[in-house]
C-alpha cells in the first residue's frame, strides 16, 4: 500500500470550510476555522485495520468478484480499449445552468454562475492554548496540524474538563471525535492505575475503527496511555488478550461490549469514569437500544460522566439522554447551509438519456485524477456498475447495505489503496473520513440536506474538491439543483456525448457477460456456503471434546435471538429492531414515572 496515497494535504491558503453557526446552551462560542495547513497521515491506521482484518475468523472468506471479472474480461473478444475522443465536442449546456448564466452581467458565456453569496470563512477566537490544555496534547494537536478548535471543539472542550455531561449535536466533518477524545485524554495524564477509565461507544466498527486510530494519534505523546478496541466481526479471543492489559480507553460497538463484559473474566468497567455515546442517533436507528440501557446500567451513573454526541435529537434520542445524562449541557452547532467554498459543482443535464448513465459514468471516471466517490440511490447498481464498468477495465469498490461486514472492511481497504473509485448509497457513506477529490451524483439526492452532505465528503477543511451530478427532468431535481447554484459556485459540464454513445455501444455488448458474471458470482456464493458448513460440521466433530469443556457464552438478548437462531433464521438488524419494538411495545425496559414524562416534555422544543 502506497502510504502517500493516504496522506491528507490542503494548499497551504486553504479557506475554512463550513460550520458558520453554532449555538451553545449555558455556554457562549465563537465559530473557528479548521487549520489550514491541516496534513494527516492515515498510514498506519491502515496497517493497523489490516492487522485485526488477519485475526478475522476463517469462515469470513468470501467470493471474488474482481477475479470473476477478469476472468470474464479475458474470454470475450479483445477490443480497441481507448476510444477515440470526439475533437468536437458537442456543448451541452444545462438549462438550469444557462438561467443562472443570464443572471450575469459582466460575462454573460461565463460558464461560471457567480461565486457564492455567503462567504464560508469563519474567523477563530480561540486556539488550543486558550483551552488551557497540556503539553502532550498541544504537541499531538500540532503534529496533526491541527492550528484551532473547529466550533464543536471550542464548545465542548471547556465544558467537558469541568466534569459536566453534554449532549451534542454535531453531524460528521465537524471535529467532534476530537471534541470528545482531547478532554478525554486529558482527564487520563494523570491517572494512576492501570484500568479502564472511558468507553466510547460507536454504532458501527468502521466508526469504531475510525475513532481508535484518531485516539492513537491524539494520544501519542501521553505516557502509558493505552487503547483497546472492541468490536463485532473480528477476532473474539484477541480481543479478549488486548483487553486483558485493561487498556485506559476501549473503543466498542456495543454487542461486542456487552459480550466483554459478560464473558472475559479480566476485563471490568467498575472503574470507569467517562462514557462516551457517538452517533447516538443512528446507535438508536440500527436498534441498539437495549445493549445501550444495559451497558448505562453496568456503568455506575453516580461517579460516571457521559458525553452524547448525535446528528439529529429525535425523541428516542431525547429518552436515551433522560436515561443516561445528569443535568447535561446542550452544545448544538448546526449542520453547514451551503457548500464548502472550495467546491466546485459541476451539472450534466441529463434529458432523455437515462440509459446512457452508466456509459457516462465510465467516460468520466476515465478522465478524472484522484480518489472519486459515485453515489447511487440503490445498492443493486452499485453492484451492477461495478460490474459494468469492471469488463470495461476499471476496477472500482462499493459500499452500501447488502455487503457484509468483511465485505465493508475489504472494499474501504482496497478504496484506501489502490482502488480509487468507491460507489455506494447514503447510509453506507455516513462518517466516510478519508481525503476525496470529487464526488459523483450518479442518481440525483431526494433533498438538497442530502445534496449537501454527499459533496461535504470533498473540499474539505480548506481543501479543493469538484462534485459532478447527473440531473434528471423531474421537479425535484430541478429544485436540488437551484438551491445548489443559489448556495456555491456552478458550472454545466460539457460532455461528449458522441464518445458516449460509443462507450454504451460497448456496454450494450456486454450485457450477457454483465449476467453471467452476477450468476457466476451467485453460483460461487452457494458453493463457498455449502464448504463452510462441511467444514463446520467436520470441525466439530473433530473437536467435539475441547468445545463442550469451554464455559458457556452468554449473549445479550439470548431470549430473542437465541429462539430465532434455533430455528435455523438469520436475525438480521430489521428483524432485531422489529422484535425490539415489539418488546418495546409490550413491556419498557425501563419504567419512567410522572415527573420522567413532565421533565422531558418540559426540555423538549
Ligand atoms: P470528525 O467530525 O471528527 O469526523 O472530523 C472531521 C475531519 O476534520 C477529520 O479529518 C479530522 O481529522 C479533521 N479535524 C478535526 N479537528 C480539526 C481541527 N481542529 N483542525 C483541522 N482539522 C480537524
Amino acid at each position: 500500500m502506497v502510504k502517500e496515497d493516504l496522506l491528507l494535504t490542503i494548499d497551504s491558503d486553504a479557506e475554512v470550510e463550513n460550520d458558520s453557526d453554532s449555538s451553545v446552551e449555558d455556554v457562549k462560542e465563537e465559530p473557528s476555522d479548521i487549520n489550514p495547513h491541516f496534513e494527516f497521515s492515515i498510514g498506519d491506521e491502515v496497517d493497523e485495520i489490516k492487522d485485526w482484518e488477519a485475526e478475522t475468523e476463517e469462515t469470513n472468506k468470501d467470493v471474488n468478484l474482481d477475479e470473476i471479472i477478469e476472468k470474464k474480461r479475458g474470454d470475450l473478444p479483445e477490443e480497441d480499449e481507448e476510444v477515440v475522443e470526439s475533437s468536437e465536442m458537442e456543448e451541452e449546456v444545462d438549462q438550469i445552468a444557462q438561467e443562472g448564466a443570464e443572471d450575469e452581467e459582466d460575462d454573460p458565456d461565463a460558464e461560471e454562475f457567480y461565486e457564492s453569496p455567503q462567504s464560508n470563512e469563519t474567523t477563530s477566537t480561540t486556539t488550543f492554548q486558550e483551552l488551557q490544555l497540556s503539553r502532550p496534547i498541544l504537541k499531538s494537536l500540532q503534529s496533526l496540524s491541527f492550528a484551532s478548535p473547529t466550533p464543536i471543539q471550542s464548545s465542548t472542550i471547556p465544558i467537558a474538563l469541568l466534569g459536566k455531561d453534554i449532549v451534542a449535536g454535531a453531524q460528521t466533518g465537524s471535529g467532534k471525535t476530537a471534541a470528545y477524545l482531547i478532554p478525554l485524554i486529558e482527564r487520563l495524564i494523570f491517572k494512576n492505575s492501570t484500568s479502564t477509565k472511558a468507553i466510547i461507544l460507536a454504532p458501527t466498527r468502521e466508526l469504531a475503527i475510525q475513532v481508535y486510530d484518531v485516539g492513537r494519534k491524539l494520544g501519542q505523546f501521553v505516557k502509558n496511555l493505552s487503547f483497546g478496541l472492541a468490536v463485532g466481526g473480528l477476532n473474539l479471543r484477541q480481543q479478549e488478550q488486548q483487553l486483558k492489559s485493561r487498556p485506559d480507553i476501549v473503543i466498542a460497538t456495543p454487542g461486542r461490549l456487552i459480550d466483554h463484559i459478560r464473558n472475559s473474566p479480566s476485563f471490568s468497567v467498575e472503574d470507569v469514569q467517562v462514557l462516551v455515546i457517538d452517533e447516538a442517533d443512528r446507535m438508536l436507528e440500527e436498534g441498539f437500544q437495549e445493549e445501550l440501557t444495559e451497558i448505562l446500567s453496568l456503568i455506575p451513573k453516580q461517579k460516571r460522566q457521559t458525553l452524547l454526541f448525535s446528528a439529529t435529537m429525535n425523541t428516542k434520542v431525547q429518552d436515551l439522554v433522560q436515561l443516561s445524562l445528569n443535568k447535561p449541557v446542550r452544545v448544538m452547532i448546526d449542520p453547514p447551509k451551503t457548500v464548502a467554498s472550495k467546491l466546485e459543482q459541476q451539472f450534466v443535464r441529463i434529458r432523455k438519456r437515462e440509459n446512457l448513465k452508466p456509459a457516462l459514468l465510465f467516460q468520466l471516471l476515465r478522465k478524472l485524477d484522484g480518489r472519486i466517490v459515485v453515489f447511487v440511490s440503490r445498492k443493486e447498481m452499485a453492484h451492477k456498475l461495478r460490474v459494468i464498468l469492471g469488463l470495461l477495465g476499471l476496477r472500482v469498490a462499493e459500499l452500501h447495505g447488502a455487503l457484509t461486514q468483511e465485505q465493508r472492511l475489504a472494499n474501504m481497504k482496497s478504496f484506501m489503496g489502490d482502488v480509487n473509485v468507491l460507489i455506494c448509497t447514503d447510509l453506507a457513506a455516513r462518517g466516510l473520513d478519508i481525503r476525496i477529490e470529487y464526488v459523483v451524483n450518479f442518481d440525483m439526492p431526494k433533498t438538497y440536506e442530502i445534496y449537501l452532505h454527499r459533496v461535504g465528503r470533498t473540499a474539505r477543511a480548506g481543501r479543493k474538491g469538484t462534485s459532478i451530478t447527473f440531473v434528471g427532468e423531474s421537479n425535484q431535481d430541478r429544485a436540488i439543483v437551484k438551491a445548489a447554484i443559489n448556495n456555491g459556485r456552478s458550472v454545466a459540464r460539457k460532455v461528449d456525448w458522441n464518445d458516449v454513445e460509443a462507450i454504451n455501444k460497448r456496454i450494450d455488448e456486454k450485457e450477457s457477460a454483465v449476467e453471467e458474471v452476477l450468476q457466476e458470482e451467485k453460483e460461487a456464493k452457494e458453493i463457498l456456503r455449502a464448504e463452510m458448513q462441511l467444514n463446520k460440521a467436520t470441525n466439530l466433530i473433530k473437536y467435539e471434546k475441547d468445545i463442550h469443556s469451554r464455559p458457556k457464552r452468554t449473549w445479550f438478548k439470548s431470549d430473542v435471538m437465541g429462539q430465532l437462531t434455533k430455528q435455523g433464521k438469520k436475525v438480521n438488524s430489521k428483524k432485531r429492531k422489529a422484535n425490539e419494538e415489539k418488546k418495546e411495545n409490550e413491556k419498557r425496559s425501563y419504567k419512567k414515572t410522572k415527573a420522567d414524562r413532565s421533565k422531558k416534555s418540559g426540555k423538549r422544543k
